[in-house]
């Protein structure tokens, strides 16, 4: 055998090798490897993520997502019971389990309350093993302390993918994110009624609301009053997620029903 052949043996051994190696790491791995990301549409059609409510009725669902907080989430409760309101909680498992009191009291209440996992990580490509933990974890702490299991679960940060939908609709929960036109932002703090005036502006039946009940939100309470009082003076009726879905027919989905509002 030849200098040359022995060199290009060598050559395609070690191609192979790290061809190999390559393909082990990528089963392995997939996990990590971020998921494919569908259209709205495609998701829509599924009924197992949710924008909004499909209906012409004056309903539309509040969410408050990352509590519950000492402070803020009382303040948010007084409110919402003046007005006789319902609204949907999407809680992180580790503040339920710091403030049990105030989850018990959104049962109480009448609220609805949604898993948001545990630790509350950004990470768009998070692993289903991980998701998965942070869902039970979440589900356990609730269960502990208000006998209830969530049916709603809202990504962090609204990031969803194939591998996040798919594991959490395993899970027996819906996905929820909301109405493209009902992002006021409030965790920037902008103004109260900078807050009030984007959800009221572009305000439609069957809407979710999304606001945050965690960190400092003076602005967000005071905006949730004016909010309120709109709506009641102008016949809307503010519901859980799970009664505006039951009340909507999710079934034919409101297909880009509407356009975030620049
Ligand atoms: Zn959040």
């Amino acid at each position: 055998m030849s200098y040359i052949h022995v060199q290009e043996g060598i050559i395609l051994r070690t191609l192979f090798l790290a061809y190999s190696v390559f393909i082990l790491f990528y089963f392995y791995d997939c996990n990590y490897i971020q998921a494919t990301t569908a259209s709205r549409e495609v998701y829509e059609k599924t009924g197992n993520v949710i924008w909004e409510g499909n209906t012409q009725e004056k309903i539309v669902a509040i969410t408050f997502d990352d509590g519950p907080h000492p402070s803020y989430t009382p303040q948010i409760l007084d409110i919402l019971a003046k007005y006789n309101a319902k609204a949907t909680f999407f809680v992180s498992g580790n503040k339920v389990k710091s403030y049990p009191d105030i989850l018990e009291r959104e049962v109480k209440e009448g609220h609805e309350i949604a898993n948001h996992t545990y630790n509350h990580i950004y990470n768009k490509n998070m692993s289903a093993v991980l998701l998965s933990s942070e869902l039970d974890q979440t589900d356990k702490v609730i269960w502990e302390i208000a006998k209830y299991k969530p049916s709603l679960y809202r990504p962090v940060g609204g990031f969803h993918n194939d591998l996040i939908i798919n594991t959490a609709v395993k899970k027996g929960f819906k996905v929820v994110l909301w109405s493209w036109s009902q992002d006021p932002q409030d965790w920037k703090r902008p103004a109260a009624n900078t807050i009030s005036n984007h959800i009221i502006k572009s305000l439609r039946a069957g809407d979710i609301i999304l606001l945050h009940d965690w960190t400092d939100r003076p602005q967000t309470v005071k905006a949730l009053e004016t909010t309120l009082d709109y709506l009641y003076k102008n016949g809307y009726e503010c519901v859980t997620v799970s009664d505006l879905l039951f009340r909507s027919n999710n079934s034919s989905p409101s297909l880009f029903r509407t356009f975030p509002v620049k």
